[in-house]
């Protein structure tokens, strides 16, 4: 089986991991992402990245659009030729285990083959629970979302359901609230599990309409959705929808590196109490040489713009490690 080695190793092809490859390839590091699927994570999600700075909407004096922002598809594409324009090399395959010997780190993928390089830049990325409900999956893009900032604005003045009782959907419900005066927040306890201060701003908003002891049991619709079945206290119903905001909570993907993984590997950096990757403001893990960047990140804001600029700095920040570890440090 071949063996790379590399100066750095990029496990994730986001916007974090592409932004990382741009950055570092820039810098003369021999740069390798590894993705398991098609690059762009989350963002593929995104129809229109109007958030992204500079992906602007133009129209002429009558009003007809000129041009349109581009999709999350599109700006990765752009992002993903613009690494591979200064050099950083691209392998679809999953890292299944990631070891530390010495100052080297070793990234063992799924086909057995090795990757080898003394700086990692971990942008796995985090997943969004599911509440696993028939309509869920059929439905993103179409009226289900798991992003208020990224989609709310296509609902401006409808009906949009927000699921989940914590911190996120309070937000979410919060943000929401100031796009239409038709939000239905269902939570499947008799009170919120946000902190208090969130809770009680819901609790207060007249824009939103709150559902305890309810969950949803179903997302329906034809093109998009239009509708969902209800149920609170075993009391079913149907009810008009045009979006349904689903946060109940995210998950990431940290394993390689939190000693949970279950191929074994034991590589252990500091994580926070959901499993997020702690680190400085080098975006420098615990573990010297291991950088996180994105959505795995402890404390890192959602958003593809902000994802990017970790992936930045996590380079940057590499590439002086490597400097150190290899005594070209410009003192
Ligand atoms: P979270 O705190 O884990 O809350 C998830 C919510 O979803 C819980 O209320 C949970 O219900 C509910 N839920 C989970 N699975 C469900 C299911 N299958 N069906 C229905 N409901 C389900 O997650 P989060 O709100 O995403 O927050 C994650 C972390 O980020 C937290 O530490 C949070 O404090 C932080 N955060 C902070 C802010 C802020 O400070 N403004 C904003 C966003 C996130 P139960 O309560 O019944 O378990």
């Amino acid at each position: 089986m071949p063996e790379r080695n590399i100066d750095l190793l990029i496990i994730g092809a986001g916007p974090a991991g592409l932004t990382a490859a741009q950055y570092g390839a820039r810098g003369n590091l021999n740069v390798l992402v590894v993705e398991k699927l098609a690059p762009g994570g989350q963002a593929l999600l995104i129809d229109v990245l109007e958030n992204f700075p500079g992906n602007v909407r133009r129209n002429d004096p009558q009003g007809n659009e000129i041009s349109a922002p581009r999709t999350g598809y599109e700006l990765i594409q752009d992002m993903y030729d613009q690494a591979e324009t200064f050099g950083a090399d691209f392998l679809t395959e999953e890292v299944s285990r990631l070891e530390k010997a010495g100052d080297l780190f070793v990234a063992v993928l799924a086909d057995g083959s090795k990757c080898i390089a003394p700086a990692v830049i971990l942008a796995t990325g985090a997943e969004h629970r599911r509440l696993g409900i028939p309509g869920e999956t059929e439905f993103i893009g179409r009226g289900v979302s798991f992003c208020a900032v990224c989609d709310g604005s296509f609902f401006k003045g409808k009906k949009m359901f927000v699921i989940g009782g914590g911190d996120a959907a309070c937000d979410e419900a919060q943000y929401l609230s100031h796009l239409s005066s038709q939000i239905v927040l269902v939570h499947r306890r008799d009170r919120f599990r946000a902190q208090k201060a969130l809770a009680d701003r819901v609790m207060r908003n007249q824009n939103i309409d709150i559902r305890f002891n309810t969950v949803i049991k179903e997302i329906k619709g034809t093109q998009k959705v239009s509708s969902v079945i209800i149920e609170t206290e075993g009391a079913a119903h149907e009810e008009a929808a045009d979006a349904v905001f689903i946060s109940v909570g995210m998950i990431p993907r940290s394993s390689l590196v939190s000693g949970a993984d279950e191929n074994g590997s034991d590589l252990k950096a500091d994580i926070d109490e959901n499993r997020y990757i702690i680190t400085d403001q080098k975006m420098a893990s615990s573990v010297p040489g291991l950088f996180a960047a994105g959505d795995v990140r402890s404390g890192s804001f959602r958003q593809v713009i902000v994802a990017a600029g970790e992936g930045a700095v996590a380079a940057y920040n590499a590439a002086a490690f490597l400097d150190e570890l290899r005594g070209t440090a410009y003192k």
